[in-house]
Formats: C-alpha cells, structure tokens, sequence
C-alpha cells in the first residue's frame, strides 16, 4: 500500500509545462478533441480491467459494471468524465500523469515548436491525451481509486499553470477514475447536452463500452469487424475509420475479411488517402488494434503486419487465441504468427488486384504509401509480390510523374537484354544528363530512375525480377553492349583517328594518367560516351557510384574507391587537347585540363571531396578563356 502523505505540490516537467503552454496559447479549433481522449482513456482503463479480470486477478468492486460516464452541469461550468476501469495508485498517478506517456504528444509538441505547421491543423490526428483537457479547463480535479484492493483513493489537482496537488482523498470512492473539468469562460459550450452529444458520436462512437451522457445511454456498441460486409454502408466504414485513425479524410480504401479456416479471424483495414508519416514524425505511431472475442487485447500491436505496411489501419480479432493471453508472448504464439502471415498476404494479394485492374487508383496509392512499402524487399518470403508491387520512373516516361512496373520495363527489354539497368541520383533531369547514359540512348536501352538513397538497397537486395538482374548504368559490362545494335546511326562527327593520331591519344593518357597519379587506377579511351568528354567507371568491383557514396557518408574514414577515367576520343576537346600535346607535350594546359575532367567527372558521380579547389580552377579557366576571347575578337 502507497504511503499518502499529507496535500504535496509538485512542479510539472518541462515538456508538459511546453505541452500545456501550446495547448492553452495556441489552440483555438479542434478543442473538442479534449473529450476523445479522456473517454479513450476511460476505455483503455477499462479494458486493462477486463484483462485482469479475466487473468483471475483479485479486483476491488468487482460487481461494477464497465461504463463510462460523461456528467454536466451548466450551471457550475462542469463536465465530469468518469470510469470504473483500473484507476491508479498514487505513485501511478505521479508518473502516469506527470510525464507524457504518448510518443505522438512528443512528436506534437517537437513539430509544434521547430517547424512553422499550426497546431491547430493538426492536432486531431494526434492522440495527445489527458492534457488535452486544458484547452478547455481552468481547473481539473482526478478522483482516482485503483483496482488493487488495499490501495487508498487519491486527489490530483491543477489549474495547468506550473505545478499540481496530490492527496489522499477524503470522501469514499468505488473503483475507477473521475475528471472533473471546471470549465474556461470561453468553453461553456462543453457543458450542453447537444454539443456533448455530438461530440461523442462524432468520436467516441465505436468505443466498446456504454457510454452515458447524464444517464442516458447514447452509444450502440458493435463490433463493426464482425458484420457481415453487405450489411455495411460505405459511410458506417469511413465513420469507423475516422474513429479509429483520426484522420479527418476519408480512407482510400477498405479490406474486410472474415476468415474461418484453417484458423478463424476477422480482420478490417484501411488505407489512408495521405501518408501519415508527418516528415518521418509518425514511424512509431502504426499498429493494428487486436482484439480476441471482441475484446482489445492491444492497441495499435506492431507484430501483426511487417514495418513496410504500417501505412494500414484497422482491427483484427481471432476467436482462436485465448483471452488471456499476454502481450509479451504474442509473438511466440503459433496461431498468432498464422493470422499475422494471412492478414499481410491479403493484404499484398489486394494490392497486387489493385495495381492489375486499376493503375490509376495504384499510382496514387503508391505515391503516397510507395515510400513505405518499398521496403518490403527486407520480406524475403514476399519477394515476387513486392517486385510486382514496385514502381519507378524511367527514360521510357514522358514526365517524371509517370511509372513503370517491372513487368512493362521487361516485355520491352531487347532480346539480349538479360539485365534491368537503373541509374541514381538527385533527380530526372539530372541522371538523364549523366555521361553514363550516353551508351544507353545510343542503344535505345531503358533505364530506371532511382532518386530515392533507398532505391538501390531495395534493387540490390532484390537482386533480380524474374530472370534479370538489376544493374547500375554505371557498372555495366561494355562488351555485352557490343552485341547490341545502335539504335540509329549517329553522325559522325569527327573522322575516326588516324594509326598515329591514335598512337598519341594512347600516350597522352598515359599522360593524363601520371599526371592523375593514384586517385585513378587508369585512364582509358571511352566506347561508351557520346556527347561528354570524360567519365569515372568502377574498376573491377561491381558497386555503384552511389551506392559508394552511400557507404562514404556511413563510414566517414572510407577514401572514395579507386575507378577508371575514360575519356571520349570523338570529343572537340579531346581532339584540341591531342594537337597541343602533339606539340608539346608537357604544356601546362593539358595539366589542368586534364585535373578538370577528372574533378567535373568525381562531381558527377557525387564523390567530390574539395569543391572549392574544382571552383578555383574553373575560375582560372574562366580568366583564361577571357583572355582568348578578347584577343580573338580584338579587343
Ligand atoms: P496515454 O493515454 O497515451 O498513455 P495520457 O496522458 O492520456 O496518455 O495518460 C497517461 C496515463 O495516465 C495513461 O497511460 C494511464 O496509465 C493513465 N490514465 C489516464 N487516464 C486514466 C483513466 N481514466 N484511468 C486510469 N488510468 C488513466
């Protein structure tokens, strides 16, 4: 039993008093919210009553009924919302209610302070809990008395200022927890019948216990999951949806499956219309809710379906796991892990329907959610469907906003073709302009765009689809290339070297090569490049250029891995910078062009150390070139 001592004033942590500063200051809309949460708080306690109930655990008042009850009084400006769930003990009262237990509260609290978004927009699909009373309360009062027998009722008190008052309370209370809101002068509204009401249909209506509005049972409890599909009418799923989501939209989508053998589950879920991953604020708020025989064994339970489907919404319930079962073996159990392995395959299987039948419907489901479900390559028991499943930009596109599947990119691939070739980086336009893709519009060859980092984790892991493999444009083998016909004869715009022109074009790069030294491994003539003078390829080793860059950035020491220069012998700067050195062939110009080519080059694959130094010699350049220009035009 808790040691009460007498009336102790106790400080609020610094994040609540930044919580309630936000709450009290900046809110002005979506105040109602304040009501969701505490019945949602009534209902999880008792439903954490209910599981100890039926765990055998010794309850005090164990004839209560389970209700939730929501008193008013105009008159005195108050609003009472009481339960007879768990309660607390006065040690759980000073750390239940003294720090903030919701990850998304914290999250609230650090996009209200650090990013420009108003609060006002977006709270409601935050669940912010108890303190959301204070948008609307002057003073509240807890009236708490735990389930545990011999533990003494306790009063918490606070006007939401500074600091709170904990005692032992007084009168005589029966199990269960009571709020009473003295409500703010400009709130007197969530004192009248009407508003209450409408409240608490609008988001309290699914809550599966009686709730009272001055004794006047207003909510009907049913279990939506368990009716019958025909019997549902599209605005009973959105209503169900919102209460369960809080989003303020409409879901894109509902799955609704009731599943008897060889184990039986009910499951429904949603997909939202927009991604609620708030800039990657929103990772640990997903789950499914689980119940079994209609009663909630966990809420927002993140075993059910793997991470990469966390965008979905809903509820599932078995009646083939026993009730007292405990959240922490869960996952051990076999008939758990069955409905989990079911659920994810309907799911896939329904996506898989949808990408099939309704491509316009996918791509904007996979706009919004292909960020998250591309991660399904980690799935290896999914891997076909998660191939399918997967979209991507190409060079066969017309606009940056169309995608491809997998399946399309093959049927077009070239009868030799035996790999899907992809290209990172920032954007289209700028992997488009990539000398790496020179050889590939010569060969009318198609190539993924991959501008997510992620991308090439999710390829490469992949690793093929179907019997090809994925490649980077920039590791790719040029002899298999040779096989392939161009897709239209170019114009040739310089004459083919001559034996001795081509004679110093190979000792100009072993010239370029010494004066490169080590950071290449050789500089070589280039079949690949059309329009570019030079570019970097990877050497023998097979990794990408981002991928590389990627592996840099994880491990600050690494040096950029070794590659080769290639330089394109049909390029007017290499065919100027061939008659200086058939000149002189230590003229100070091909240094520095020479040292520009490959630097321009490292840009391009995005692993230049020094842009300063790259700027300083494009400078000079620039003051030399000036030079030229004004004694070429006599000036
Ligand atoms: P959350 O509900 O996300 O945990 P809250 O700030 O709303 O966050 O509540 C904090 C904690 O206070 C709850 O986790 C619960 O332990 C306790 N609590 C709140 N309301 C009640 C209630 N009506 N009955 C019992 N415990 C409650």
């Amino acid at each position: 039993m808790s040691e009460i001592a007498n009336t102790k004033k106790y400080e609020f942590k610094a994040e609540i008093k930044k919580l309630l500063d936000i709450l009290v200051h900046s809110l002005y809309t979506s105040r109602e919210i304040f009501l969701r949460e505490l019945i949602s708080n009534s209902s999880d306690a008792l439903d954490k009553l209910r599981f100890e109930s039926n765990r055998g655990t010794e309850i005090a008042g164990k004839d209560l009924l389970l209700e939730i009850n929501v008193d008013f009084d105009s008159e005195k400006k108050m609003l009472t919302i009481s339960d007879t769930g768990i309660g607390m003990t006065h040690d759980e009262v000073i750390t239940n209610i003294g720090t903030i237990a919701k990850s998304g509260t914290e999250e609230f609290v650090k996009m209200i302070s650090e990013t420009k978004i108003d609060a006002n927009n977006i709270i409601g699909k935050f669940g912010i809990g108890f303190y959301s009373a204070f948008m609307v309360a002057k003073e509240i009062v807890i009236k708490t008395k735990s389930f545990k027998k011999d533990e003494p009722a306790v009063e918490w008190k606070s006007d939401g200022l500074g600091d709170y008052e904990i005692c032992e309370l007084n009168e005589k209370i029966e199990r269960g927890t009571k709020i009473e809101i003295h409500l703010k002068d400009d709130a007197q509204e969530f004192a009248e019948k009407w508003k209450l009401e409408s409240i608490i249909k609008k988001h309290s209506s699914f809550i599966s216990f009686p709730i009272f509005l001055n004794k006047e049972k207003i909510n009907t409890i049913s279990a939506i999951w368990r009716e019958p599909k025909s019997s549902i009418t599209k605005e009973k799923y959105e209503e169900f949806y919102k209460f369960l989501s809080h989003d303020t939209d409409a879901p894109m989508d509902v799955i609704h499956k009731s599943v008897d053998a060889p184990i039986q589950f009910n499951a429904l879920l949603f997909i939202p219309i927009k991604s609620f991953e708030f800039f990657w604020h929103d990772r640990e708020n997903y789950g499914l809710d689980l119940y079994v025989r209609r009663v909630l064994i966990q809420h927002k339970n993140k075993d059910i379906l793997p991470e990469y489907l966390s965008f979905v919404k809903g509820v599932v319930d078995s009646e083939d796991l026993p009730l007292n079962i405990s959240r922490e073996t869960l996952q051990e159990n076999v008939v758990f892990n069955k409905i989990s392995s079911s659920v994810t395959n309907n799911i896939l299987s329904h996506l898989l329907d949808k990408a099939k039948n309704d491509a316009e419907w996918y791509k904007q489901f996979w706009s919004e959610h292909g960020k998250i479900l591309k991660l399904g390559y980690t799935d290896f028991l999914n891997h076909e469907k998660i191939l399918e499943l997967l979209r991507f930009n190409s060079t066969n596109c017309q606009d940056k906003d169309e995608l491809v599947p997998l399946a399309d990119y093959v049927s077009r691939a070239k009868n030799e073709q035996k790999e899907i070739y992809y290209i990172c980086g920032k954007t289209r336009e700028a992997m488009m302009a990539d000398p790496h893709m020179e050889i590939f519009k010569k060969k009318g060859l198609e190539v993924l765009f991959l501008p997510d980092p992620v991308d090439e984790f999710v390829v490469s892991s992949l690793r093929k689809y179907k019997d090809y493999d994925f490649k980077s444009a920039d590791t790719i083998d040029l002899k298999k290339f040779d096989e392939l016909p161009n897709v239209e004869e170019q114009e040739q715009k310089f004459e083919a070297l001559t034996d001795e022109e081509a004679k110093h074009f190979s000792i100009m790069l072993a010239k370029i090569k010494s004066i490169i030294g080590d950071k290449v491994v050789d500089v070589k003539e280039s079949k690949r490049l059309v329009e570019s003078a030079a570019c970097l390829i990877s050497g023998d080793d097979v990794m990408s250029a981002s991928m590389q860059k990627i592996l840099k950035m994880a491990n600050q020491n690494t040096e950029s891995p070794q590659k080769i220069l290639e330089i394109n012998p049909n390029h007017k700067l290499t065919r100027n910078l061939l008659k200086v050195f058939k000149k002189d062939s230590n003229d100070e110009y091909i240094k520095n062009t020479a040292e520009q080519l490959f630097e321009t080059a490292q840009l391009q694959d995005g692993n230049l150390d020094d842009t300063h130094a790259l700027v300083k010699k494009i400078n000079n350049l620039l003051e030399q070139s000036s030079d030229w220009y004004c004694t070429l035009k006599n000036i």
